[in-house]
């Protein structure tokens, strides 16, 4: 239901621990994802940014259902994606997707494009007569022509693969595609046309994107707003121009403060925050050992703030 009806995609409190050390007395779990609420609207792009193992895979998979979650709710449409008839569970198949970062290693290397893009189709039941037109269409709707259908990956540059996995992505349609890092493994030159071709499905079809990346520099052109993650809880969640212009969190601040929007390049690496030297704290704020801001109320932990349509996770917000 688009308009007044309920968001295409509505997060809450979402969470999800990894086993990680086992033994005959004790089990030892990481949580890679704490707590997490978001929401996808129809025809948005909501970008996930945050440094390398702060858990934005793991939200990627969980909403798509590729992996369990351990508590919270994830609503499609609506609709609790855990409370699911069969026949409901099928139709939230088909209408979300996922493109992972390295086409490489998502794309079948024994298949030909055609094949590859055809197989959700089968899976789906979808006659073979359709299912021509249709393969067909995604692949020059991903900006390749038809001389690639009887291609192999290997015979394609990184860029054509990625545009292979994202005519996969689109072939039945969906409302929701899931772009984990769709950029990362390619060449600079090549990223933006990556990026372009999704800011068209977008426009063009009305698909949403859950964009997910560490390069703020990419996020802050595609996204029309963006999430902030560090350690698996979300630090600030807006309107991506208002976050990058005055951003709250201390952490967003640290992240975008050196981001002239014209100097992009001049951003700050998400890794090199230092660390500050604190005494351990248990449940406070997880930012406290880098926060340049830090004080003692930190060592608990601060509530999500809303201000003005933004949210941000910090005491002092
Ligand atoms: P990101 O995509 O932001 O780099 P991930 O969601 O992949 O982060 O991972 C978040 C954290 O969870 C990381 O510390 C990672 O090592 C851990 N993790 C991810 N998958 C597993 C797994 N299957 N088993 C154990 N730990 C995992
Ligand atoms: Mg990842």
């Amino acid at each position: 239901m688009e308009g007044n009806g309920p968001p295409l995609l509505k997060v809450e409190n979402l969470s999800k621990k990894y086993l990680i050390k086992k033994t005959l007395f004790h089990k030892e779990y990481f949580t890679a994802v704490d707590k997490v609420s978001f929401e996808i609207n129809y025809g948005e792009i909501l970008g996930v940014v945050g440094e390398s193992g702060s858990g934005k895979s793991t939200i990627g998979k969980l909403v798509l259902k590729l992996i369990q979650k351990d508590s919270g709710e994830i609503l499609f449409k609506g609709k609790d994606i855990y409370r699911m008839s069969r026949k409901e569970e099928k139709i939230f198949r088909r209408e979300s997707s996922v493109v992972f970062q390295d086409p490489r290693t998502s794309l079948n290397p024994r298949l030909t494009v055609y094949k590859i893009v055809e197989e959700p189709l089968i899976v789906h039941g979808v006659g073979r007569k359709d299912r021509k037109e249709k393969v067909v269409e995604a692949v020059k709707d991903a900006g390749l022509d038809e001389t690639f259908l009887n291609r192999y990956p290997s015979e394609l540059s990184g860029g054509q693969r990625q545009r292979v996995a994202i005519a996969r992505a689109i072939v039945l349609d969906p409302d929701l595609i899931v772009a984990d890092e769709p950029t990362s493994a390619l060449d600079v030159s090549v990223q933006l046309q990556i990026i372009k071709l999704l800011e068209k499905l977008k426009k063009e079809k009305n698909i949403s994107l859950m964009f997910i990346s560490h390069d703020l520099n990419v996020v802050g052109n595609i996204a029309d707003r963006i999430v902030v993650l560090y350690r698996g809880k979300i630090m600030e969640k807006g309107i991506t121009r208002d976050v990058i212009k005055n951003p709250k969190h201390p952490y967003t601040r640290i992240l975008f403060e050196s981001l002239p929007p014209d100097h992009p390049s001049r951003r700050k690496d998400l890794k090199n925050i230092p660390e500050i030297e604190r005494e351990d704290v248990a449940g406070g704020c997880p930012f406290y050992h880098r926060c340049p801001q830090a004080e003692d109320q930190c060592k608990k932990e601060p509530e999500m703030r809303k201000i003005n349509g933004r949210e941000v996770y910090c005491h002092f917000a």
